[in-house]
């Protein structure tokens, strides 16, 4: 061991695991690259303002879980604890909104990072794939999100989540409702921080987590019943069309989310085997965020999926990916001229596409079967002197044990056309 270990909060991938995540950061990602959205990058960190403003002073995020620095040269950067305002900013920086048609379909994957009391499915470094469609207000687009989030989650065999739905009204209902929560909080027996909370952002008060608070508000006003005609319907079109594509999902009025940039459709795909850290992924209609952030008005919608808590969700459920495996051939040299020879013949192979590797070094025979058999190739390929003497290698099945000699210069190929 080094004397260094990962950073509180924090692990490293490592094979074999680590094929288990890459294919479900894929298998997230891959309905919305057959949905019409482009890949967007953006680096790791931002001008701090960008997330003050965009993700909102008064939450979480910004007030302690944010990383921030100050360069040499006296720009204030954070890392990014979240997607969004990053996507955003690049897209109006871009112009891509004045470019074709709206919406901006985006999507994106990469580290995020939230100075967080670790514990197991909450971490200081972690992992999301994200989508956007900017510049539209459609309910067909909140819908089309929520169906590709539980089409991806879906296609990795998950079973046990459930979507939760609620609507948190637009400028013109909100504040009503903000008001008559405001006065309901007022009356009930809350510590200090709360109660500043509820001066500033009231409805992050319905989503405490503890038991106390949460007892207490029982009896608080619901925005359902503080929508305004306009949001009512839009909320009414997006369950319908969920309902008609077999999507089942649960109506919580409760459901308001850390961020401060949501109006409208809000959402969380929550997995119950996952304990006190349950949402795998949530989103929402966020039609304020561009002109807080300096931009045009460009009402939006989009998501989040943790890679992480997905990881987490399918061990839960005993779901075990059925992944290819990495390695289809392994070519096992006995002797000089066979290390030359075989290696020429893997090179043959990788270039044709097949993934082989090769038994490096000098640990003989017994050695360099283990490496082959735990490589998990279908195959392997052995040459000593005699077969080189005879212009062959040996071409063994592993699954079935059976082994023959195959001339060299056809060998690899042989395996193209047997692993095809
Ligand atoms: P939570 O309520 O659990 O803190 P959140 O509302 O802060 O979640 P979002 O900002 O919506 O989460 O991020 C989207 C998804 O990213 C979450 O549903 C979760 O799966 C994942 N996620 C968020 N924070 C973390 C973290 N610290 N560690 C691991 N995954 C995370
Ligand atoms: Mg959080």
């Amino acid at each position: 061991m080094s004397t260094f270990q990962a950073p509180k909060g924090t692990y490293d991938l490592l094979p074999p695991d680590s094929a288990t995540f890459l294919a479900v950061r894929d298998a997230l990602a891959a309905p919305l690259r057959h949905s019409g959205y482009g890949y967007v990058e953006t680096p790791g960190f931002e001008n701090v303002d960008l997330f003050a403003r965009g993700v909102g002073e008064s939450t979480d995020i910004v007030t302690k879980e944010m990383y921030t620095l100050t360069t040499k040269g006296g720009d204030r950067l954070a890392l990014r604890p979240e997607g969004t305002a990053s996507v955003l900013r690049a897209a109006l920086e871009a112009n891509l909104h004045k470019q074709g048609a709206l919406p901006v379909k985006l999507w994106y994957s990469g580290s995020y990072y939230r100075y967080e009391r670790p514990q197991k499915g909450r971490y200081r470094h972690f992992s999301q794939i994200g989508a956007e469609a900017i510049g539209m207000e459609d309910p067909a687009l909140d819908a089309e999100l929520i169906v590709l989030a539980d089409q991806a989650y879906r296609s990795l065999g998950l079973r046990d989540f459930r979507i939760l739905l609620n609507s948190l009204g637009d400028k013109e209902c909100r504040p009503v409702y903000r008001e008559a929560l405001q006065g309901f909080l007022r009356g009930l027996d809350l510590d200090e921080d709360t109660r500043r909370r509820v001066d500033i952002n009231p409805l992050r008060v319905l989503d405490d987590k503890r038991a106390e608070v949460q007892r207490q508000l029982a009896d608080a006003p619901l925005l359902g019943d503080y929508l305004c005609d306009a949001c009512r319907a839009y909320h009414k079109e997006v369950r319908e069309l969920l309902t008609e594509e077999g999507v089942s999902f649960e109506d919580d009025g409760r459901l308001v989310r850390g961020l401060d940039y949501y109006s409208r459709t809000t959402f969380e795909f929550v997995h119950d085997g996952l304990g006190s850290q349950s949402a795998v992924g949530g989103g929402g209609r966020y039609d304020g965020l561009s002109e807080m952030i300096g931009g045009p008005a460009l009402p939006s919608v989009g998501w989040a999926l943790g890679v992480d808590r997905t990881v987490l969700a399918l061990e839960a459920e005993g779901v075990t990916l059925d992944l290819p495996p990495s390695t289809s051939v392994f070519a096992v040299p006995l002797g000089e001229e066979a290390r030359r020879v075989l290696f020429g013949v893997v090179t043959q192979l990788r270039r044709a596409g097949v993934a082989a590797d090769f038994a490096y070094g000098s640990r003989g025979v017994k050695g360099a079967m283990k490496a082959a058999n735990r490589s998990g190739a279908r195959y392997t390929l052995v040459a000593g002197e005699r077969d080189l003497a005879e212009g062959v290698v040996q071409l063994k099945d592993m699954e079935s044990g059976e082994q023959n000699a195959v001339p060299v210069s056809e060998a690899a190929e042989a395996l193209r056309k047997l692993l095809a």
